[in-house]
């Protein structure tokens, strides 16, 4: 292989000397697979083998080097004995014990009569000093391969130390100089390194575990950088001009005028928001961020029907298919007045009414279709669809949202919406592909959530308070702790509660939890829509955004738990009505300070996108649950509340440079954090 050329870290492990297939395997479990990965695996530690001490200096557990006489080796015949190599210095004598070495390597490695240099960890056996399994053994004319600072990389089964080095050298001794992407001024002004000097430190110094080091952060820019990059290149393939959309908002004027209460300001400017884009020539992607309750169904509703009323078909995708009935439902009611057709399509659409749909969205008979997943399917032809509604979307990744823009064809606007606030920081990083719209305030009829805590010893003063719920037709949701990874353990603590609870209130109790399939949670759903039970226990696998217009108690076990902004979403479930709602907080006693902290928050605060702040700073980026779909968990290095400040800056220098992006500037770049592809950067 020819190290001089810059590429060769984008070529796989197998071509470095020494790593052949078995090897690659193990490597492969590291996330190690192209020669670059090798450069961007930091070791999280070092070892000092850089002093040579006496036999007299030695100290049991400690990783020492010292220089040996070989005086004797030892090979029992009696299977399961260590082979043993004896060997001394001025001061004291040492043994080395192997395990599973063969003869003929031993004796290669240790020549009688020769000095060598070990290094390795003390131990003290029958009262002698003894290192087994050294790391390094070598000649004297080899010392300085192994009396230094040696990196400790996290490795697997199958590569030891040694191994390891022997292949990271050939990469890290061999780096490519690279013109670097950021000029210097830049990286002189916002304190960074440049690359090729970055990456060195990072290998052979403590700047590589210490994620605020300045080559880390340099590392750290780079990364966010080729995420931001990414999503701008994204946008910019999405946001291809396209057939302006000309309504005159006569329909939806109409509408709202009928509407039972007013709007809010939130959502008259988001609505503005959206409309502006319809009538624009570039093709909308935009998505609303809005708390729970806080009224997005009927923003995407209204414009809709100014899509419908332009002569353009819409569809509607929500994530389950009780809440895609709702949504049809409500779109009934509200375009009652309306030609219109509306239609609703499901897996479980039978057969024949399937097929006259399909007939009907290719002929242009069906206006606007609400339904799940399945409306995205190849099979589904529409005439002229030129607006996509995708609810509760925060299961969409990256890719998937630019598959998803090049599904509805030219003219075709897309509008996500999501009940998930963000963080300010994660914004960027998550949605910086997209336009995005906020809605900040709650319907002002709306009756704050009263919160309020309760250990769980006293769970049997819950009771009736409940029976008082239920007598005023309320109904109420019980929450069970979610026991990660173990759907059984869900189960079982959930069934649990079911029976104690089934017993107080005979008859008017439903269970759900992750062992049900998705048409078996939605008939329970459905009965508690009904009101054919009343009380609902589950694990937290309820899905948002249905309205349970009666559920008005909630109480959450295990409360602490549960992320702060997961309790809110939670919480969001009661309340929809005019009724109060209330929800309990359930936790054990002997709460920690930043428990109590948390709870306080969730009394006085009702604002998700708060709420979401304060999550993160409480808990850290690392702890932050529920953020895991959604594709900033790809973040290797970069931390959005250590880094903060780097994000910004990173922000910044995307926007500043958005008209311009050079693919071979960038390439380099690009490949390193597996974005290429994405962006179809071919050459370097
Ligand atoms: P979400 O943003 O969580 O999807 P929804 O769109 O489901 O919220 O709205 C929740 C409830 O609030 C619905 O019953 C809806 O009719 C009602 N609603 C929406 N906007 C307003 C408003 N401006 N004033 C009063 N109620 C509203
Ligand atoms: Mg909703």
């Amino acid at each position: 292989m020819n190290l001089l050329k810059k590429d060769f870290i984008f070529k796989d492990v197998t071509k470095l000397k020494g790593v052949g297939k078995q090897l690659s395997k193990y490597l492969k479990k590291k996330k190690i697979e192209k020669i670059k990965d090798i450069l961007l695996n930091l070791p999280y530690s070092e070892t000092d083998r850089s002093k040579l001490y006496k036999l007299n200096e030695l100290e049991i557990g400690k990783t020492q080097t010292i220089k040996v006489l070989v005086k004797k080796l030892n090979f029992p015949r009696i299977r399961n004995l260590p082979n043993k190599i004896i060997c001394e210095d001025e001061v004291g004598s040492i043994n080395i014990v192997y395990f599973n070495s063969r003869e003929g390597y031993l004796r290669k490695l240790f020549p009688i009569n020769e000095w060598v240099i070990i290094s390795g960890k003390i131990n003290y056996f029958n009262k002698i000093y003894q290192i087994t399994n050294p790391e390094y053994v070598t000649t004297l004319d080899n010392k300085e391969y192994v009396t230094k600072n040696i990196p400790k990389y996290n490795l697997t089964k199958g590569i030891n130390e040694k191994k390891y080095r022997s292949i990271s050298d050939q990469v890290i001794k061999n780096v490519p100089v690279i013109n670097d992407w950021l000029d210097l001024n830049f990286i002189k002004n916002n304190k960074l390194l440049n690359w090729n000097e970055c990456i060195k430190k990072l290998h052979c110094s403590k700047e590589g575990k210490n994620n605020k080091s300045k080559s880390f952060r340099r590392l750290v820019f780079d990364e966010v950088l080729a995420n931001f990059l990414t999503l701008s290149e994204n946008r910019k393939k999405i946001k291809r001009p396209k057939k302006n959309k000309i309504f005159k908002e006569i329909i939806s004027n109409n509408i709202i005028k009928e509407l039972p209460f007013h709007l809010t300001k939130s959502q008259i400017q988001v609505l503005n928001e959206i409309n502006l884009d319809l009538k624009s020539e570039k093709r909308m992607f935009r998505i609303i961020q809005g708390d729970v309750g806080s009224g997005k169904t009927i923003v995407s509703l209204l414009a809709i029907i100014n899509v419908l009323e332009c002569k353009y078909q819409s569809a509607l995708m929500s994530p389950t298919e009780i809440l895609a009935r709702q949504h049809f439902k409500l779109a009934k009611e509200l375009f009652k007045k309306t030609n219109f057709k509306l239609e609703f399509l499901s897996g479980k659409t039978e057969y024949k009414k399937r097929k006259e749909i399909l007939k009907n969205l290719e002929n242009g008979s069906i206006d606007l279709i609400f339904g799940t997943h399945s409306l995205f399917q190849k099979k589904i032809k529409f005439k002229n669809l030129g607006f996509i509604v995708i609810d509760e979307q925060h299961k969409f990744g990256v890719k998937q949202r630019s598959d998803l823009a090049k599904k509805g064809g030219d003219n075709c606007d897309v509008l996500l919406m999501s009940a998930t606030p963000i963080p300010r920081t994660m914004m960027m990083s998550l949605y910086g592909d997209m336009d995005i719209s906020k809605i900040n305030e709650k319907p002002g009829n709306r009756k704050k959530i009263i919160t309020l805590s309760k250990p769980e010893n006293k769970i049997n003063e819950l009771w009736p308070f409940i029976k008082k719920n239920l007598k005023e037709e309320n109904q109420v949701f019980w929450v069970c702790p979610l026991i990660e990874d173990s759907t059984f353990l869900d189960y079982s603590s959930a069934k649990k509660k079911f029976d104690i609870i089934n017993k107080k209130f005979p008859d008017k109790v439903g269970l759900i939890h992750g062992a049900l399939n998705k048409n078996e949670k939605e008939e329970v759903l459905k009965k508690f829509l009904n009101k054919d039970i009343l009380i609902l226990v589950s694990t937290t696998v309820i899905e948002v955004g249905i309205d349970f217009p009666n559920a008005n108690l909630i109480i959450i076990e295990n409360s602490n738990k549960f992320g702060l902004a997961q309790l809110h979403q939670l919480r969001g479930r009661v309340g929809r009505g005019s009724k109060q709602g209330s929800c309990i907080l359930l936790f054990k006693t002997g709460l920690s300070k930043n428990a109590i902290k948390r709870i306080k928050i969730l009394k006085e605060s009702d604002d998700g996108f708060f709420i979401a702040e304060e999550d993160l700073r409480l808990r850290g980026f690392g702890d932050l649950i529920g953020f895991q779909q959604s594709g900033i968990k790809n973040f290797r290095f970069a931390d959005p509340v250590i880094h903060e400040d780097i994000f910004k800056i990173a922000e910044k220098y995307v926007k500043n440079n958005q008209n311009e992006f050079n693919h071979i500037k960038y390439a380099f770049l690009m490949k390193l954090f597996d974005r290429a592809e994405i962006i179809n950067v071919e050459h370097i």
